[in-house]
């Protein structure tokens, strides 16, 4: 059991006002101009769900050579936006000098970006940089899937005395990632919750996504799940955005996908919060999503078996030998009908699977 001492968190409600709730912190990955940064912000803060206005202006690149933001320069631009939309500004901090530029340029809400998320030297730094600072500050999660480094960048940021804190859930890296760009592992958020049951949680789906299709079922997930709000990249030109391009829909095809939907019905951040053991709706929610995650395992697991029979399938080719190779084949069934009885699988289900993965595997080889 994980003891954790982060309390007094002040609810959004106290500090993120909302036309609707949960609340929408939309914006571009990326300050790009002037022109594209208020166009965006005019866009967005038509629509009702948006309290937010979230811009990157240092962009931590994998690599070098890419866009790297237009740093300090954006901020005059952010302040517009601000003063012509009346939208909060949040931007991504790293450093302290990012902090300090912030600060003096009004941004309302920091947020501390996965990259930074995992190395305590500089969220010791960043949090010192914060002390009795009234700021509100959001944590995504660690890019690799470590509760506790997320919890413990919480910890830092409220030993100094940050109480309008948030945690933002963007998925966590991993080699094989599809149909993802960030593995959603939903378990580690909610036990977050369970832990730090007054802390809101928002969901950023576009770098769990990684491309606008799974944006919608993945906004569908956070709302079934209750969350306290989505993060959502909006460009007002996504296909020429500098940075995540795939991923960002215009101010228009993000109201479409707000309009869509179908959060629980007394806004039940409730429902979420109740009990992820008692509540039996989320106990359904909980289920099904590990169902989704073992069956894109499979799947992975099938694609994967299929690139091996294509490889076995050109070599026995070379050496003139058949597709079937009938000796192998009975062994194979026999093997895999002892191992899958083990594991409590019946008989008749694993012939048929393995007829038609052998099936499959004749055809293409
Ligand atoms: C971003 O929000 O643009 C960003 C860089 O996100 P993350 O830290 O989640 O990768
Ligand atoms: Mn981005």
């Amino acid at each position: 059991m994980v003891a954790t001492i982060i309390d007094h968190i002040i609810p959004f409600s106290g500090y993120l006002p909302s036309r609707e709730y949960p609340p929408v912190i939309a914006g571009p990955c990326s300050a790009e101009s002037e022109r594209q940064v208020l166009e965006t912000a005019r866009q967005l803060a038509r629509l009702p769900e948006v309290a937010a206005f979230r811009c990157g202006l240092w962009k931590p690149r994998t690599r070098p050579g890419e866009f790297e933001g237009v740093g300090a320069e954006g901020l005059a631009w952010l302040r517009k936006a601000k003063q012509e939309t009346g939208l909060a500004i949040a931007v991504e901090v790293a450093l302290p000098q990012h902090i300090e530029l912030c600060l003096k340029n009004e941004v309302d809400i920091l947020w501390i970006g996965s990259r930074t998320v995992v190395n305590p030297f500089s969220v010791n730094e960043i949090a010192s940089a914060l002390k009795g600072v009234d700021v509100r500050v959001m944590v995504k999660n660690p890019v690799n899937p470590d509760l506790l480094l997320w919890i413990g960048a919480l910890e830092r940021l409220h030993q100094q005395g940050i109480r309008k804190l948030a945690a933002v859930h963007r998925g966590f890296s991993a080699y094989h990632c599809k149909p993802f760009r960030n593995l959603p592992q939903w378990e580690i958020p909610i036990e977050l919750r369970r832990l730090v049951p007054d802390l809101p949680v928002l969901v950023d789906p576009s770098h769990i996504s990684g491309n606008r299709a799974m944006l919608r079922p993945v906004m569908q997930k956070a709302a079934d799940l209750a969350f306290d709000g989505l993060m959502i990249e909006s460009h007002v030109d996504p296909a020429n955005a500098l940075t995540d391009g795939d991923q960002q829909v215009s101010p228009k095809e993000l109201a479409d996908l707000l309009a869509r939907i179908e959060w629980p019905v007394n806004n039940a951040n409730e429902v979420g919060r109740e009990d992820a053991g008692e509540n039996i709706r989320l106990s359904i929610v909980d289920l099904r999503l590990s169902i989704d995650e073992v069956d894109g395992e499979i799947l992975r697991l099938l694609a994967e078996r299929m690139e091996l029979v294509k490889k076995i399938g050109a070599r026995k080719k070379e050496l003139g030998m058949d597709a079937l190779q009938l000796e192998r084949w009975t062994r194979l069934v026999e093997d895999r009908l002892e191992k899958g009885a083990s594991l409590g699988l019946s008989r008749n289900f694993l012939l048929k699977l393995l007829h038609t993965i052998h099936e499959e595997a004749l055809r293409i080889q």
